[in-house]
């Protein structure tokens, strides 16, 4: 069996990586001829709406997935109808537009920030007075990492984001005062079978992933299964197959739904070496209808993303626990290169590899992660 990938990144590369022990194969179509997955599988380069390529990624593929959430619709579609794509382009479509996105968890009742769509100077201050400062405005499509959007705290940052993103569709959201990012990873088979990792605690700078931590004790089981309800609503309203990513603000009790990512995500990382079945390993189980394998943890395990510039291997190699994954690309200011995944037996032990590795990772903010500490 050949899986064709539209996206020839490093979750392409993941996904193969694992696919590969299967004993599938893997063909993917990336626009850039130096895409990292084309160092372990067949790169085909080309534009992801050029339905000559298309046509020859589903000819050469039993099933195509995606591991980039900003692949055309119409391509997804194309494909669909001459070979089976999953997740489902439908899922595509609702996490393409932040407002259609908010707008599906509202319809199934998943709580998110207030929100208003924005097309003119008049309705910006309109969705201001009603949702009020501070808040954030995003553009609808195309916004990634930060990217795309600012927070407006004053009048003087509305004028500012008008002139800045004003050509672009927007939807403006009330800015929540979260108290932890957290992600809740899903993996739903053909069956309809669904299986969760514990939520995982995301720490963000300049709008960039930085650490994951599962499995803190810092949110109770309820918390835990109110956002399995989530990711189940989504998954099975959208008739999904594959490895599902839902970003959620923590407010207290409250979990807040921030967007979906219909893919593999950075914020599963772990589970490579941290679970008993990858994110990378159930997807391709999913989408081939295999049984899905167990999402329960193997040990204490954090992730570390390598950011800009690569840490030599041998320091890093050095620390007990500890697993480097470089993705092959080459090194440019906040550019994901790599992550390392650190697993220990008990959360002391992790807490004091962390430490050990953060500064080696990260030299330029070798402060602790806030993630890997409880609550209180
Ligand atoms: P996004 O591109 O929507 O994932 O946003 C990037 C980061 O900006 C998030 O991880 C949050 O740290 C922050 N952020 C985005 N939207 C909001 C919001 N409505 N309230 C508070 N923080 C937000």
């Amino acid at each position: 069996m050949t899986v064709g990938v539209l996206g020839g990144g490093q979750l392409g590369r993941m996904i193969a990586l694992a696919g590969y022990t299967l004993g599938q194969r893997f063909v993917f179509l990336d626009p850039g001829a130096e895409s990292s997955a084309g160092h372990v599988g067949n790169l085909r380069v080309g534009a992801y709406d050029d339905e000559e390529r298309l046509s020859e990624l589903a000819r050469k593929s039993d099933v195509v997935t995606y591991e980039f959430e900003n692949v055309p619709v119409g391509s997804a579609r194309f494909l669909n109808e001459l070979v089976p794509v999953y997740p489902p382009p439908a899922a595509l479509e609702v996490s393409q537009d932040r407002l259609e996105e908010k707008q599906f968890f509202e319809r199934l009742g998943i709580p998110t920030p207030a929100f208003a769509p924005v097309s003119s100077r008049e309705e910006l201050d309109a969705a201001v007075t009603r949702i009020g400062l501070p808040a954030v405005i995003k553009t609808r499509r195309f916004g990634y990492d930060g990217k795309g959007q600012m927070v407006l705290r004053t009048e003087a940052d509305v004028a500012r984001a008008w002139e800045a993103l004003g050509a672009a569709s927007l939807i403006v959201e009330g800015l929540v005062p979260f108290e932890r990012e957290l992600s809740i990873l899903a993996v739903r088979g053909k069956d309809g079978e669904t299986r969760f990792w514990p939520l995982v605690e995301n720490e963000h700078r300049d709008g960039v992933l930085r650490v994951s931590v599962p499995k803190s004790d810092a949110w109770s089981p309820e918390l835990q299964r109110r956002a399995e309800g989530h990711a189940a609503r989504v998954m099975a309203t959208l008739g999904y197959v594959g490895v599902l990513a839902i970003e959620l603000f923590m407010t207290g009790a409250e979990l807040v739904a921030n967007e979906m990512a219909p893919r593999v995500h950075n914020s599963g990382h772990w589970t490579i070496e941290g679970a008993e079945t990858s994110q990378f390993e159930n997807h391709v189980r999913a989408i081939l209808g295999l049984p899905l394998g167990s999402t329960r943890t193997v040990g204490w395990s954090a992730m570390l993303n390598v950011i800009g510039k690569l840490p030599p291997k041998a320091r890093v190699l050095a620390v007990e626990g500890a697993h480097l994954h470089a993705y092959g690309k080459d090194a440019s200011p906040g550019r994901k290169l790599g992550h390392v995944t650190v697993r220990a037996e008990s959360r002391d032990e992790l807490h004091a590899r962390i430490r050990e590795l953060a500064p080696i990772v990260d030299p330029d903010a070798p402060a602790l992660p806030k993630a890997i500490w409880p609550a209180g």
